[in-house]
């Protein structure tokens, strides 16, 4: 957990409760986290869903890995330490979204268990609905897709600390859901995201 470095500060409610917010609104906030390994399908499966998200009215948006380094997290690299301070800004963030009443959709490899149980930590301190989503492509297949040639430069030692070579990925222990883009479409993936999202009353 990041040490709280400024005193002298103090939270402002504001004029809304989260209940009020969502019901005027008539929208409900939750944070979709995809993980996976590089290629796994993270990107393309949120994009997807958020496509269909927007069509369907939902306020939705989507938090990607690559994009976010080029702002927020500009200043943060590959170690173990730069990806938890970058993962838990996302958190953060993702919070945000939530909380104001949009799906926040992050896809993020975030290989360490124990940040993505601080960012579920984070959301369950406020009551924040958060949904963790595996998505479970077998390493073979995602090396065998490689879209940014990531898995060819880390196997040449181009690429130090690539995870799932020579940097362990943390499966989830008990994701909320499973997707196995193996075997399954983008469409199918999307469709199981949009039945959890419906059992959970985040969408109607
Ligand atoms: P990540 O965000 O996990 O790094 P990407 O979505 O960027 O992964 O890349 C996954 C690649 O795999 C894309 O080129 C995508 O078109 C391809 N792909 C092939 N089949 C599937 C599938 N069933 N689900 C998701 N992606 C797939």
């Amino acid at each position: 957990m990041a040490e709280q470095k400024a005193t002298n500060i103090h939270w402002h409610a504001g004029n809304l409760s989260r209940e009020d917010r969502w019901r005027d609104l008539k929208a409900r906030g939750a944070t979709l986290w995809f993980t996976g390994l590089s290629a796994s399908g993270k990107s393309t499966i949120a994009s997807a869903l958020e496509q269909h998200l927007v069509h369907l009215g939902i306020h939705c948006y989507r938090l990607d890995g690559d994009n976010i380094r080029h702002g927020l997290n500009k200043n943060l690299g590959f170690s173990a330490e730069d990806r938890a301070e970058n993962i838990r800004r996302i958190g953060e963030v993702a919070k945000l979204f939530a909380d104001s009443g949009s799906v926040a959709l992050t896809s993020f490899i975030s290989p360490y268990r124990k940040d993505r149980d601080l960012c579920r930590a984070l959301h369950d301190k406020d009551a924040i609905p958060f949904i963790e989503v595996f998505v479970d492509t077998p390493i073979e297949v995602c090396e065998q897709r490689d879209p940014k040639g990531l898995y060819k430069k880390a196997r040449a030692g181009e690429i130090k600390g690539f995870t799932g070579i020579d940097d362990p990925y943390e499966a989830p222990l008990k994701p909320e859901l499973v997707l196995k883009p193996g075997v399954m479409s983008v469409e199918q993936s999307v469709a199981a995201c949009l039945d959890l999202l419906r059992s959970r009353r985040i969408i109607a």
